[in-house]
């Protein structure tokens, strides 16, 4: 079950299963508005259920033998039937929350590339995940570095992670330029090719904030025990100290379709979905500490992490409406980072009881941070 089929995330996937047809088989496909694609995906992998928000009559007629799911509730349907073993999370924003609710509920696993779902729903969905026995298995390459360092190791063996960061294209900007900056420029990234949205969030290295916080959940570690290091090649895709000091790094080359693999053919490590990295290649391994004077977002993150209850969630919402608003207009950096900021500012965490509180507080977020840039 792939969601978000037609977006980078889901695509790579497909890569991925199309490189391995006895391994794996599509069960359902879901996106927003790509029907033109969604429907070559369909006919190429047979999936028997789809589910797209939008039609667009121009892509021709609905494939025959495939039964469309009303949108979005089938969504939720499709990740919750007991014949889906993996559902492959990629959507963006808060479109995967139901259907991640739906998985872990039916014990399915969960391939989460949405990290959006574990920065609202936290704990929630960790207990989730614990009562039914689904995993959460991370396709994010920082938390599939974690993991794989982190596998056969004791839990109380562990004093640090250490999630590396590009530093996005503004990493050796001047903070005024940094404000300024338009969206074509946002969107350069020197080493990942990925989603707008994620681009954008990686310039303004929120992304790894939100990592924070997916990591806090995936692994159950402490906020004090999660360090941020500027790694500008994005070789070394994250660490873990130990407590005797050594450190274990995963390495590979910047290439999605490694960590979607290993997800979702864990426990086994699939034929490799690339050529390998050629240490020969790499002159040298850069680290640096962040700047948050000029990223000033990473700090929000931590704080909304540290603040804990709806607090991530309202970052969330803030975010997504404010990299909308950045990647379709032709506003400022500064504006978009400034209006995130004022949302978490003027709303107060409020306790995360349930899913719904994360969903409520998500579109407070969204809708303030909506209304500040509607006359931007
Ligand atoms: P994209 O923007 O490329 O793709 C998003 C996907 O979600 C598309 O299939 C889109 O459909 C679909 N979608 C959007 N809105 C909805 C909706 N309301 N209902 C159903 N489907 C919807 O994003 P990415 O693939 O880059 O990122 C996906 C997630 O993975 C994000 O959370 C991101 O942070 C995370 N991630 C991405 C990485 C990457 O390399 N791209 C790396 C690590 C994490 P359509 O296009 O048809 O409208």
């Amino acid at each position: 079950m792939i969601l978000g089929s037609t977006g980078s995330i889901g695509v790579q996937t497909l890569e991925v299963v199309r490189a391995h047809p006895d391994r794996f088989e599509v069960l359902g496909l879901a996106c927003g508005s790509n029907c033109d694609l969604l429907y070559r995906q369909i006919r190429e992998f047979n999936a028997p259920l789809a589910c797209i928000r939008d039609i667009d009559p121009s892509a021709g007629d609905w494939p025959a033998g495939t039964e469309r799911l009303p949108y979005p509730d089938g969504m939720a349907e499709m990740a919750g039937l007991p014949e889906a073993d993996i559902v492959v999370v990629a959507t963006v924003g808060d479109a995967g929350f139901r259907p991640t609710e739906s998985a872990l509920r039916a014990g399915n696993s969960v391939a989460l590339a949405s990290k959006e779902m574990l920065v609202m729903g936290g704990g929630l969905f960790r207990t989730l995940a614990d009562t039914s026995g689904a995993e959460i298995l991370p396709i994010d390459s920082e938390h599939s570095a974690i993991w794989q360092c982190l596998a056969g190791e004791a839990p109380e063996s562990v004093r640090r992670l250490i999630l590396t960061a590009s530093g996005g294209p503004f990493r050796t900007w001047a903070l005024p330029d940094i404000r300024t900056a338009t969206a074509d420029e946002a969107l350069e990234h020197p080493n990942w090719d990925m989603g707008a949205k994620i681009t954008v969030d990686s310039a303004s290295l929120l992304n790894k904030g939100l990592e924070i916080i997916e990591a806090r959940w995936l692994f159950q570690v402490p906020y004090s025990a999660i360090n941020v290091i500027v790694h500008p090649e994005s070789i070394v895709h994250s660490m873990v100290e130990f407590h005797d000091g050594s450190i274990k790094a995963q390495l590979g080359v910047p290439d999605m379709r490694l960590p979607i693999q290993y997800a979702i053919g864990f426990p086994e490590r699939l034929p490799e979905a690339h050529a390998p990295l050629d240490l020969r290649s790499l002159s040298r391994l850069n680290f640096e500490q962040p700047d948050e004077r000029r990223f000033p977002l990473l700090a929000a993150a931590r704080a909304a992490g540290s603040a804990g209850g709806t607090a991530p969630a309202t970052l969330c919402g803030a975010d997504d409406a404010a990299t909308a608003w950045f990647i379709e207009g032709d506003g400022r950096f500064g504006t978009m980072t400034d209006a995130v900021q004022a949302a978490m500012d003027a709303i107060p965490a409020e306790p995360l009881d349930d899913l719904g509180a994360a969903l409520a507080a998500h579109r407070r977020g969204f809708e303030y941070v909506q209304a500040r840039l509607a006359d931007a």
